[in-house]
């Protein structure tokens, strides 16, 4: 294997094309100078004051001002939430219901560009991907919720299902627009209204998604935008009219809401993180599972939940695979997200991009190998290039730990079994991924991996109609599919 290896470092990483640029024109996006709150279908100036600025991670270029919520603002927010419940949303007909969540859906569709612009200057993400998989997802989970809102009878036969309340929700900074449509369209399909929280260095496409609501006429209240940083947060989820939970996010705060609700009766869904294993067998189509290692952990710069972090390669054909991934490392392209060419954006705040380098540095001190392709990292901004660790332990931190960022560490085995073993041998089990021309070798690793969510030769694939969620540590509940109504709903039969 060394031998291979050395052989391949010393040959020249084949370099990355030279490509003019290929700039998305950000013309389509309008920003204000600066936002209020979205509360009871108005702009509001904040009770608490207070404003901070967002910016874009690629260049520290400040975008615009946000106002950051506080105890006075979420009781507001709550209150306008109760109100529009009771005034009528809850007992509207659900076939008005589902209207108004196809209008939102087809109002992203045509304002998708500047979804997608604005998703890429505000987190950083690549254009590309903002473009082709969070603003289309997003209007999906909306068309799907619109079809479930009068056929909630169907999808729970024999009970009689309940809007559960005002849900109070808040998302990470990750997939902005798409944690979002992952929360509010269920919750409205279900006759709820909703408090949201957008994370603190991705408040903008929130912010624009109101007009959406503003332009589909949806009725004041039933949708309300709070933003603000983790304290806003901790006053939603405590709030004593809010019934129900749903948090998106890390597994400490996960689990500080979880001692926060416990006691209270409210409903409470956690999806928090994750340290997936991607499998790849001996008999597996190696450049098809090369595509899914990288898109595994390279899309959106690693800040997945779901993200395929840990590399799991067969013994026998370890130098084969790692010998490929490493030569399409190279071909990958960082840098501007609203380059149309770019592969990977920038690092999402300098918060992230510390932590990302502390698990690192932790990395190379325990004594395993890095690889990184060369590449230009621009000046400004945050960035990280795509990395990959070999010679990786099981108990180091880097195969143990989330590092949210574009880092793989990659572990052999040597039969299922030993697969199967290590793989779960982490505290997290939100996904997995398997390769291998072999059905009955599917089914198999399907049954004995302890995770909520695994792919099969393929990776990263999102679909509304399917469910989305972990076990242990990545927390518990579904959102997607059928699975995903269920919690803002009560049967009281
Ligand atoms: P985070 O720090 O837990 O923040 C998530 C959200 O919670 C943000 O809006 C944050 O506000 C807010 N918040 C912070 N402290 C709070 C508190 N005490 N009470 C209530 N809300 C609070 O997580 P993150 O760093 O933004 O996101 C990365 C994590 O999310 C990763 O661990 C990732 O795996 C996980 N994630 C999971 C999924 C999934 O579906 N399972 C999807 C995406 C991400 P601020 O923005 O102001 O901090
Ligand atoms: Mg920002």
């Amino acid at each position: 294997m060394a031998d291979l290896e050395r052989k391949q470092d010393r040959s020249p990483v084949p370099s990355a094309f030279e490509y003019a640029t290929a700039p998305e024109s950000r013309e389509i996006v309008r920003l204000d100078e600066r936002y209020g709150l979205f509360v009871g279908g108005e702009w509001v100036e904040p009770r608490s004051g207070e404003f901070q600025v967002t910016v874009s991670p690629a260049t520290e270029e400040p975008l615009a001002e946000v106002a950051y919520g506080g105890a006075e603002d979420v009781d507001l927010a709550v209150e306008a939430a109760r109100e529009a419940f009771d005034d009528g949303w809850s007992e509207l007909p659900a076939s008005e219901r589902a209207k108004y969540l196809f209008r939102i859906a087809r109002i992203l569709q045509e304002r998708s560009r500047e979804f997608a612009v604005l998703e890429s200057l505000d987190g950083g993400k690549p254009i590309r991907e903002s473009r082709d998989v969070d603003v289309p997802l997003s209007a999906a989970h909306f068309f799907y919720y619109a079809g479930w809102a009068d056929k909630l009878e169907y999808a729970f036969p024999n009970r009689t299902p309940r809007p559960v309340g005002v849900a109070g929700q808040v998302i990470p900074w990750n997939f902005p627009l798409l944690m979002l449509s992952w929360k509010i369209a269920p919750a409205l399909a279900a006759g709820n209204t909703v408090v949201l929280k957008p994370a603190e260095t991705t408040p903008l496409t929130a912010l624009l998604f109101c007009d959406v609501l503003r332009q589909a006429e949806l009725p004041p209240g039933v949708v309300n935008i709070v933003t603000g940083d983790g304290r806003a947060g901790a006053e939603l989820v405590k709030h004593p009219d809010v019934d129900k939970v749903a948090f998106t996010g890390s597994t400490e705060v996960g689990k500080a809401i979880q001692k926060a609700v416990a006691g209270t009766g409210k409903k409470l869904t956690l999806e928090l993180g994750g340290k997936a294993a991607n499998i790849i067998f001996d008999d597996a189509a190696l450049d098809q599972a090369v595509e899914g290692i990288v898109n595994g952990i390279y899309f959106n710069q690693g800040h997945v939940c779901c993200a395929g972090s840990r590399l799991f390669v067969q013994e026998s054909i370890y130098e084969a695979t790692i010998a490929k991934l490493k030569r399409r490392m190279g071909t990958l392209r960082v840098g501007d997200p609203l380059d149309k060419n770019t592969d990977i954006g920038a690092i999402n705040s300098q918060q992230q991009l510390e932590k990302i380098k502390e698990l690192v540095a932790t990395g190379e001190e325990e004594g395993a190998e890095i690889y990184q392709p060369p590449c230009r990292l621009p000046e400004k901004g945050w960035w990280f290039a795509p990395t990959v660790f070999t010679n990786v332990a099981q108990s180091y931190r880097i195969a143990q730990e989330e590092i949210f960022g574009p880092v793989l560490s990659v572990l052999t085995f040597r039969t299922p079994d030993e697969a199967v073993e290590k793989a779960n041998n982490t505290p997290y089990g939100l996904s997995a991924g398997v390769w291998t021309e072999k059905g009955s070798r599917i089914l198999s690793m399907a049954q004995r991996l302890r995770a909520g969510v695994i792919w099969a030769n393929t990776y990263n694939r999102f679909d509304p109609a399917s469910p989305f969620g972990g076990y242990k540590e990545s927390g518990f509940g579904r959102e997607g599919g059928l699975h995903g109504l269920e919690p803002y709903l009560r049967f009281d039969e």
